[in-house]
């Protein structure tokens, strides 16, 4: 019986554990042997095997929900015994939260699961956890260690905020920062410095082990820390050291905006104008617009959809996460698990200024509904190459062209919840890991889909576009979506005037967080630019007098944009 545990803890096949588990039960002297035993036998062997790249991150979730669901089951037994908690000696305790303001978590649940896997005690306080509570948690529980957790660009700055809260009060512990805007700079540049203790950025899950190994470690401890230490002082002497960006001023960098000639340009007219929801969009016609390859990349699994599936490295694991993803969507599509809601919208717009678009509430163009304000490019390019911004592919009003832009918000998110909480009732990290993970796929193909019928149908400029999703995800259309917070508009804040727009709160139940992220996560907004000249790009670093220029557009402060900014700014802001 310990070598079917142990078979099918490496396998990560829940099938038979609860049988194996009482059978291994009535075999030994106590319950807590069988933890001891078999069962930590074939954790270590999935360590291992992780460890030596023959398992990979799918593959060691699915063994922590064998381990858990056995241990679930000798808990009564154990505590019938003793009388105490079922809990094996812990290689140490650690506090994870996904900062105030952030709603992302597949990547912190990832590392949990981890992490736990490796015998170590993971108190998860899940999203939008505030400092307080995240230092009360850290102190009461007596914890090792804190690990936050974010996607988006603000909470970069709410985990500075952290670290010196942890700083004033007195914590002690190594933080951990890890997530897809972090980095090893911002960390020891922007975090590391407001924290007189280890601060340690975790580039992805597969390193967490190692890093909370050592950290716990009496004899590694020490060099492990100085030598971070020393690494961060060295990242930091050359950020400051760097010259300062050299960069055009942003009348320079407007006098080289994208020109088009509106005159020679026949703008298309929207079907309609105004807003039109879609309350509960067909999700089987969503799955055949879903992009895989990120689906891997969450998994941290590298390679190109299809090709990926056949990888020799990562082929295997690759295939069997592929085949239970399409069977929990299948179940997902034919269960109505999820609804997909969303809103989109087209508006007469004009450019009023070099960077600002107005969206105007009708034809006659007197009354504006929404102005959106975009960032321009200030990088020096080569000659004959333009210093980007989104207002350059809108008409400008004075040339009198009547143009046009639209708005999508887009959710798969709704109704998640439950599915989610019997997932994690069942100690089923897995499904839940994946159902998330499915969602966020759907919410993108829903984007997508959705773009493809404005350009065929709604707004119906390309209306004989035929493009196989290969294409879809190559960007092979006319017009782009893009979508506040990423790279050419970077400023998550401009979600708000694009939320009131489409009246997205009442219509189509996604919210905002203070961070302005998504509620569901699994959502997308932003506009929709028909010019076929519309590009994705990247604002990048952007200097002073730019940022100065937006916040007097905003009507904020110039440290309410910095903050807003801050990932973008080229200069150093005061305090
Ligand atoms: N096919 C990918 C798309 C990811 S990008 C996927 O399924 O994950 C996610 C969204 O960001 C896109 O739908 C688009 O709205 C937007 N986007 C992509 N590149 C951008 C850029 N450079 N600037 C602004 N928005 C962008």
């Amino acid at each position: 019986v310990a070598e079917r545990l142990s078979h099918a803890l490496v396998k990560g096949i829940a099938d038979y554990v609860v049988a194996d588990t009482e059978e291994a039960r009535q075999q030994a002297a106590r319950p807590i042997d069988v933890i001891e035993g078999p069962l930590m036998d074939g954790m270590n062997v999935v360590g291992d095997l992780f460890g030596s790249g023959q398992m990979f991150l799918p593959q060691v979730v699915k063994s922590a929900r064998v381990m858990k669901q056995a241990v679930a089951h000798l808990t009564p037994f154990i505590e019938a015994e003793r009388g105490a908690s079922g809990k094996t000696e812990s290689k140490g305790k650690i506090v994870m939260a996904t900062v105030k303001g952030d709603v992302h978590d597949i990547g912190k649940n990832i590392v949990g699961v981890v992490l736990q896997c490796n015998n170590f005690e993971v108190v998860d306080l899940g999203v939008m956890v505030p400092y307080d509570k995240i230092l009360d948690t850290a102190r009461r529980e007596n914890a090792d260690m804190i690990g936050l957790s974010g996607l988006i660009t603000p909470s970069l700055m709410e985990m500075a905020t952290v670290a010196k809260e942890m700083e004033r009060t007195g914590l002690a512990v190594p933080l951990l920062i890890g997530g897809a805007t972090t980095s090893k700079i911002h960390t020891a540049v922007k975090i590391a410095p407001n924290y007189s203790s280890p601060t340690i950025h975790v580039v992805d899950a597969s390193r967490s082990v190692a890093v909370a190994g050592n950290l716990m470690s009496d004899t590694k401890r020490r060099g492990f820390v100085d030598s971070i230490a020393a690494d961060y002082d060295k990242v930091r002497a050359s950020h400051e050291g760097r010259p300062d960006r050299r960069q055009l001023s942003l009348q320079d960098a407007r006098a080289a905006k994208h020109r088009i000639d509106w005159a020679e340009v026949t703008v298309p007219r929207p079907s309609f104008l105004g807003v039109r929801s879609f309350p509960d969009y067909d999700l089987a016609e969503l799955t055949q617009r879903i992009d895989w390859t990120p689906f891997f990349r969450t998994w941290e699994l590298q390679g190109t959809y299809p090709a990926i599936l056949d990888d020799p490295v990562v082929g295997a694991a690759a295939s069997e996460l592929f085949a239970d993803a399409e069977g929990m969507l299948a179940q997902i599509v034919a269960e109505g698990w999820l609804t997909a809601r969303g809103v989109i919208g087209f508006y007469p717009a004009n450019a009023i200024s070099d960077d600002d678009v107005a969206l105007y509430a009708d034809e006659e163009r007197t009354e504006t509904a929404a102005t959106v304000h975009f960032l321009r490019q200030q990088m020096i390019k080569t000659a004959g190459r333009s210093n980007l911004c989104l207002a350059d592919f809108v008409a400008p009003h004075d040339s009198g062209v009547p143009d046009y832009v639209g708005a999508f918000a887009v959710t798969a998110g709704l109704g998640i919840e439950p599915h989610l909480a019997k997932f994690l009732a069942a100690k089923d990290d897995y499904s839940e890991i994946l159902l998330k993970a499915l969602a966020d796929r759907l919410a993108e193909a829903f984007a997508e889909r959705m773009h493809e019928r404005v350009r065929t149908e709604f707004w119906g400029y390309a209306p004989t576009e035929t493009l196989d999703n290969a294409a879809l995800i190559k960007e092979r259309y006319q017009g782009i979506r893009p979508a506040p917070g990423y790279p050419a508009c970077p400023d998550h804040s401009e979600k708000a005037a694009l939320f009131e727009l489409l009246d997205v709160t009442a219509a189509n139940s996604i919210s905002l967080t203070e961070s302005y992220a998504m509620y569901p996560a699994a959502s997308v907004s932003g506009y929709y630019f028909w010019h076929p000249d519309a590009q994705y790009f990247g604002v990048g670093k952007i200097g002073k007098d730019q940022v100065e220029n937006y916040a007097r557009r905003r009507g904020v402060s110039l440290a309410q944009a910095e903050r807003w900014l801050a990932p973008n700014l080229a200069y150093e802001p005061a305090g």
